[in-house]
């Protein structure tokens, strides 16, 4: 961070400063997204439950408003005017760590949070491919690796921790752009030439959360919406796949939980990562709306000029620092994404 950011976080975070930004945020909300939690005794590294907490208390002491996701959507639907600066926060994916470590922190606070559960994954199905890409380039002993496909060569060097490292994201990437199926064929090949046999449930640093686990967690506050049965990136599933992904997921979740979210959330979810096919199917299903991963505020304006706009609500990563929280909930990042236009 160069001199001049550390002066204006110093000012943001100056008691006072925020408020006067925060007219800027009441015609809109904010939705926070989380993924993995620090749980070292699974050799879990994600994002540390003590800045979770740090975070909280702060929008808790500043009379924040942290509201349910589906209170948002309603106050969306119904013009905007009562977002309020209202903040909501979600959880994708359903692993152990966000039921045994998140849940807690939320329920201290008494604070709303939306999970996003691949039903396949808490069904016991699968795992999620990129953590089987991860668990290869681990566990392999190989200083190389070779991959020969039929329309892939690829040869990665991995004597090092950050040539591994580096294999595994290019290996990440490439799956990413290809469909489904082929990704699945992809990553088997890898397996084989690395010499790594994947166990067929996952190893525990990568397991889901019971579903005893998430009707647990309601109880405390948690609520759970559907993010697909097997996570595929549904832009590179066929008409078949993807509409059986969504409706097969919010079929589990509601048998399973007692209070299903009608939101969907979308794996990966890039604007290319759905499109209006998927919108269709929701549509059909009745679900209220969906979340897309890309960033920005929940804004009252899409909703109300666009039919699909319920079908395509930001949210912004949760920031690891308190000047950048304060940044997003307070109005500032409002007023900066305004004067940029
Ligand atoms: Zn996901």
């Amino acid at each position: 961070m160069g001199v001049g950011h550390a002066l204006y976080y110093r000012i943001i975070s100056t008691p006072g400063v925020a408020s006067l930004f925060r007219s800027a945020q009441r015609g809109c909300a904010t939705i926070f997204m989380l993924h993995r939690f620090d749980d070292p005794n699974r050799g879990v590294a994600g994002f540390d439950p003590a800045k979770l907490r740090r975070g909280l208390e702060h929008l808790r002491k500043n009379r924040y408003e942290l509201v349910s996701l589906e209170s948002i959507f309603d106050r969306l639907a119904s013009g905007g005017s009562a977002l309020g600066g209202a903040v909501a926060f979600t959880i994708d994916d359903g692993y152990m760590d966000q039921a045994e470590i998140a849940a807690p922190v939320f329920a201290e606070f008494d604070c709303p949070v939306t999970t996003f559960v691949t039903t396949g994954f808490l069904d016991g199905q699968l795992w999620f491919w990129w953590d089987k890409i991860e668990f290869i380039f681990s566990m392999t002993s190989q200083k190389s690796v070779k991959i020969s496909l039929p329309e892939l060569n690829l040869a990665y060097e991995l004597s090092s921790n950050d040539m591994r490292h580096k294999a595994q994201e290019d290996f990440t990437q490439r799956c990413k752009v290809i469909a489904d199926d082929a990704k699945h064929r992809r990553i088997s090949a890898l397996a084989e030439a690395a010499g790594v046999e994947l166990p067929r449930t996952p190893p525990q640093q990568y397991a889901p959360m019971s579903w005893d686990q998430a009707r647990a967690c309601e109880t405390h506050g948690m609520t759970f919406g559907p993010h697909t049965v097997t996570h595929p990136i549904l832009s590179q599933t066929d008409s078949h796949q993807s509409k059986l992904e969504i409706e097969e997921s919010w079929v589990r979740l509601s048998k399973e939980v007692r209070h299903p979210v009608p939101i969907f959330c979308y794996p990966n979810g890039q604007w290319k990562d759905f499109g209006q096919r998927e919108i269709d199917v929701m549509h059909e299903l009745g679900l209220q709306g969906a979340v897309v991963g890309e960033p920005g505020f929940a804004d009252p304006r899409p909703f109300a000029n666009d039919p699909a706009g319920r079908f395509k609500v930001m949210r912004f990563g949760f920031p690891e620092t308190l000047p950048h929280l304060i940044q997003y909930v307070s109005g500032i990042e409002r007023c900066k994404m305004m004067v940029r236009g």
